[in-house]
Parts: C-alpha cells; structure tokens; sequence
C-alpha cells in the first residue's frame, strides 16, 4: 500500500493494521518461554497458546487476554448481553472484592472452604475474591425495599470470578480467574419463578445457536443435582468434547442425554442401555427458592396491602464466558475428528484437517476477533495500483463494518499473511493478489466456514465486504 493511503486509512481510526496489533501470532511459541509444550493437555489451549491469543502470567491458571482474543470475549458478552434482555434482565456490576461476612451469614463460606480465595485488608478486615454473588445480590436487593409490582425482577452482570484452584489446567478451561455472566431472579411466588426459569432456558438455548453451538449436537442441557448451592430444580449445560472431565450418559434408544448423578436410566425413555460422553460444564441454573432471602430477610412489600410482605422466591443462572470460547475451540477440534472417522473421505476439507495444526481452527463470524483479514500485495508488485484503488473505496463502509476489518499490508510473502489469518482464526480471508491484473480483476475470497474458495469481481468489493461484514 502506498505511504499516503496508508496514512489516509490509518487517520481514519476505523481500521486496524495487522503490525499495528498487539498479538504474538505466529511468533508466539518463540516468545511464550513461560509455557512448555509438555504443560498444554488440550487443544483450546494449545491454539490460544500456539498463537498468542492468551499468555501464562507468572502462576498457574492465570492468564493474559490478548487484544484479539479480549474483541472475541466482548462478541461473546454481547451475544449474552442481547439473550439476557430477551428475559428483561437488567445489567449492574458489584465488586470482586466482596467482604467476607456475606459469605459467612449464608453458612457459604464452609461449604466452599477450599475454593474461595481470601484475604485481609491492613486493618485485618476480612474479604474473598467471590466466584459467585447469590449473598452480596440479595443483600443489595433487600435494601431496596422492593415492591411485589417490581416483580419479577431480574439482575446480572458480566466479570471476573474467582476460585482457588487446586489443580489449574487445560488453558482457560480449569483457572483461578474467570469471565462469568451471572444472573438473579426474584419472585413473589414461586410459579412466577418457575416460569422465569423456563424463559430462561430458552435464552440459554438461543445464546449457544448464536455462536454456533448446536443444541443436541455440540452442547446440551441436562438436569442436574443441585450441590453446594442449594435449591431444588437445577440444570447444566455441557459442550460435549472429549477432553472434558463431566461424565454424561446418552441414552442408545432417543439419544437423550442425561447426568447419571440424578438419574438411573434415561428420563425420557427410561431406557438403561447407554454410553458414556465426556463433556465440559458451561452453564448452570438453579431454582433457589428461599434459601438467600430467608437469610438477608430479602422482602417485597404489596403495595395495594401494606401490611403484606412476601420473602421472595430466587433462582440464578450462569453462564462461563471464558470456558465457553476454549469448550469453542475443543468443540471444533472434536467435531473435525469425528468428521474423519465416521466419514472419511466424504468431505476433502475434512479429510485434510490436521488436529495438531491450530492454524486450522477459525472462529464463529460471531466470535471471531476479525470477520475479515485483507491481504494486501507487497510494495511495488504490479497490482498495488488496483489493491490502493479499492482500498480507497473501504472509506465508504459504515464505521461499524470497518471495525471487523483487519488489513495487512506487511512487506512479507502472501503465504506467511495467510498463516497469520489463520492463526488468529479469521472465518474469511480476502487476498488482493496477483489475480487483479487478470483482464478482468478478480479478488480471491478463501471463505473457511464453507471451505471454499471464490473470485469476485473487483466492483462487486464493497457489496461483498459489506455482505460478510
Ligand atoms: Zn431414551
């Protein structure tokens, strides 16, 4: 690209350069001295490392967040975000750093002795880093004074958690610092509850369609033993890959999966002939009844009968964002595999997939850091003149389409760009190469989802770019 429209689009600070990102690619593994390759046990955390994505700081199961990956957590945030206003949650944030009375009042503090990481402050005041918020939400709510015409009312936030990991492994699947979506309800009885956790359910369901996670296929719901925290009705949601460390049972006669902790035989056809499937947890729902409220004296008071107060029914759900992307990643690895045993030589992109290549992995376009990398050609080579003038026309898209662009315009050999877009797991590839000097200038569109590759005409570029944008 030339020096002036280089200038031009970088001034315009709607776009990115791929020199300009703050990601190792695939210098990664050279730079990554902290990690050894005999550490990495899986293949989300054999990618994110391979590439740069996410880098080892200094103690087990803690992590950095690259730049491209943190644009991949915020995809996935919002994803939530829109699924969680579809139950009409409303959004706060409360502190991390959560004083510890609040655990020790719901008795919560003993059950979870050995997770909760605390600590004391100069004045010996005692706090937990909090891997949940059912204590701190209710508390907050019971000083609102709430009215049973506030009801039902919804809460969650989106942030760190928490949790003293005995054995941190796998990359952000097992680590001490976590991304969560955890949500609250509140109820004045307990249908009203019972028909938000059915609302839910249904969001929870949509949220995983939306990243292209299959509902029966790639991840499944399960009822499940409620634990630690209590309540009656709980469900979990697992990503169904080998490297998880759930057992689940799948029936042989409906292929209804189901968690062999609540049931002997399948739920739905009580059949007991089965198989066992590995799966990663990554959701978890729970109708909590009174068990909060009770304890903070969590009130709503009937406007219309002021002398009638109801202790309100809860139920919380959540969601872990950050094991979400790497149950992605394995889920993908896993799906490509089986794809080559049960199938082989149906599919050639299948059948050429190599499980120990991370540069084969792409993402969802609704997860993926950059929807489209541009290939520019190197400087001076015959067909810059044409890849300058159809850069010049990207000034033409909206803000928000050129957002999901990254250029690369480094003096390097095409093949090695190509490497790096697919080390950062770019879905759609467009290379401005040597097929614009054809008579009838062509761009190569190398489309990953599909496993295809196009030329379009160079005056379809913006309808095009547009369209995948
Ligand atoms: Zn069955």
């Amino acid at each position: 690209m030339s020096t002036s429209l280089r200038q031009l689009v970088c001034s315009k600070h709607v776009s990115l350069m791929s020199d300009q990102l703050f990601y190792l690619g695939s210098h990664a593994l050279r730079n990554n001295r902290e990690v050894s390759m005999k550490d990495i046990t899986c293949m989300s955390h054999k990618y994110m490392t391979l590439t740069g994505m996410i880098q080892h700081c200094g103690a087990a199961g803690l992590y950095s967040f690259s730049p491209p990956l943190l644009r991949s957590v915020h995809k996935l945030s919002a994803v939530a975000d829109k699924h969680m206003r579809s139950v009409r949650a409303q959004k706060l944030s409360m502190p991390s750093l959560c004083p510890l009375k609040f655990w020790s009042k719901s008795g919560r503090d003993l059950v979870l002795k050995n997770e909760l990481i605390t600590l004391q402050d100069k004045s010996k005041n005692e706090f937990c880093l909090s891997p949940t918020f059912e204590a701190l939400v209710t508390f907050l709510v019971a000083n609102n004074n709430i009215l049973t015409s506030q009801l039902p009312l919804s809460l969650y936030q989106i942030g760190p958690k928490f949790r003293d990991e005995p054995r941190p492994k796998h990359g952000l699947l097992r680590c001490r610092e976590f991304l969560m979506k955890d949500m609250y309800s509140f109820h004045k009885d307990l249908d009203s509850c019972r028909e938000f956790y059915e609302q839910t359910r249904q969001a929870y369901r949509a949220f995983f369609e939306d990243i292209g996670l299959i509902f029966g296929k790639n991840v499944v719901e399960v009822q499940a033993p409620s634990g630690a925290m209590g309540g009656s009705v709980s469900h979990e949601y697992h990503v169904l890959a080998d490297i998880g460390e759930d057992t689940l049972h799948k029936c042989s006669n409906c292929a209804t999966f189901y968690h062999p902790e609540v049931h002997n035989e399948c739920p739905c056809c009580s059949s007991s002939d089965c198989r066992e499937e590995k799966a990663i947890e990554v959701g978890h729902t729970f109708i909590l009844g009174k068990k909060y409220s009770h304890v903070f004296n969590c009130i709503a008071k009937d406007a219309k009968d002021l002398g009638q107060n109801y202790v309100v029914e809860m139920g919380c759900y959540g969601l872990g964002l950050s094991r979400i992307l790497a149950a992605y990643i394995e889920s993908f690895f896993n799906s490509r595999s089986g794809a080559n045993v049960n199938e082989s030589g149906s599919s050639k992109k299948d059948a050429n997939f190599n499980l120990n290549d991370p540069s084969d992995f792409y993402w969802h376009p609704n997860l993926a850091p950059y929807k489209v990398s541009m290939i520019l050609p190197k400087t001076g080579n015959k067909e810059e003149a044409k890849s300058d003038e159809l850069v010049s026309r990207l000034n033409d898209l909206s803000d928000y389409s050129i957002n999901e662009l990254i250029i690369d315009d480094r003096d390097i050999l095409i093949g090695k760009k190509l490497t790096d877009a697919k080390f950062m797991g770019t879905p759609y590839i467009m290379v401005l190469g040597r097929s614009l000097t054809d008579t009838e200038p062509k761009i190569e569109l190398i489309d990953r989802v599909n496993g295809k590759t196009d030329y379009i005409d160079d005056a379809d570029f913006l309808s095009y770019l547009t369209k995948l944008l």
